[in-house]
């Protein structure tokens, strides 16, 4: 059995959104502040949004691996502002490997101990470049688990298509499963690619929280956060061919504990 698991909103929370973009921001928002008097506030959005924006545009003109290089963004951004700042997002994400900016999501450690101990292999497939997240897993120290650690700039393509997801393949597997967050990526993305998608949803309201992780694909409240959860993609219009209805997961999890659940039922499934 495989099992490849997503990075954030999944095993880790990393440092960008607490301290790597409010640095950034702040820094290239002052160039702002100076030349068309805003207030520092307004400054740093307007930058965020810039940031943004470019990753957008990136993934909208086939740069697929390039909307998620942090480094070269923000230089692009920083230039276009005028700014004299300069960044080495690496180095910044090191930084901020601190517990006050990274955490794991509960049950993690405990959930990948169990499945390693069960003989799983376990491999990583995440959007986010080897030198930004590896220094995250490292710090969490979850790293060790993680034999194949695929990241965009290492198979020139990401999520949600399927060459990224089959660098993880090793030989026949009697199961394959793909745990994340990202609707679009992790669950219609893990699908078209072969895996059973299991989405994590962590805010389920109690009626499908009651449901066992097989069956809540199926209630109709979930319609509601399929389509939320499409419509706040970064760009769901970067996959023309994605359509809601195709992004209904095989199992939905609200906590990494019950993922055990959903290897001992997909086992008995194949068996
Ligand atoms: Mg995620």
């Amino acid at each position: 059995m495989l099992i490849t698991f997503d990075l954030d909103g999944v095993l880790q929370v990393n440092p960008f959104g607490r301290g790597v973009f409010p640095e950034v921001r702040k820094e290239i928002g002052k160039t702002l502040v100076a030349k068309e008097g805003l207030e520092p506030e307004e400054a740093s959005r307007k930058v965020m949004k810039m940031i943004r924006d470019e990753a957008k545009r990136r993934l909208l003109s086939g740069d697929h691996v390039g909307a998620y290089d942090w480094d070269d963004i923000v230089r692009v951004v920083g230039e276009k502002v005028g700014s004299p700042a300069r960044f080495d997002v690496e180095q910044l994400v090191i930084k901020y490997c601190t517990p006050d900016y990274i955490s794991s999501y509960p049950y993690a450690e405990s959930t990948l101990t169990q499945l390693a101990d069960m003989g799983v292999r376990l491999a990583v497939v995440t959007n986010g470049f080897y030198k930004y997240q590896n220094p995250v897993m490292e710090g969490l120290g979850l790293r060790h688990f993680f034999e194949d650690f695929i990241t965009p700039e290492m198979v020139g393509t990401v999520k949600p298509y399927a060459a990224i997801y089959h660098a993880t393949i090793k030989g026949e597997h009697s199961l394959k499963l793909h745990v994340g967050d990202t609707i679009i990526h992790d669950v219609w993305g893990a699908a078209r690619a072969g895996f059973e998608p299991v989405w994590v949803v962590h805010d389920l309201p109690d009626k499908v929280a009651n449901l066992l992780p097989w069956e809540r694909p199926h209630s109709r409240e979930i319609e509601v956060f399929m389509e939320k959860s499409f419509q706040s993609d970064l760009s769901p219009e970067a996959y023309p061919e994605a359509k809601v209805e195709d992004c209904r997961p095989v199992y939905m999890i609200k906590d990494l504990a019950e993922l055990l659940t959903v290897v001992e039922y997909a086992k008995e499934k194949v068996a």
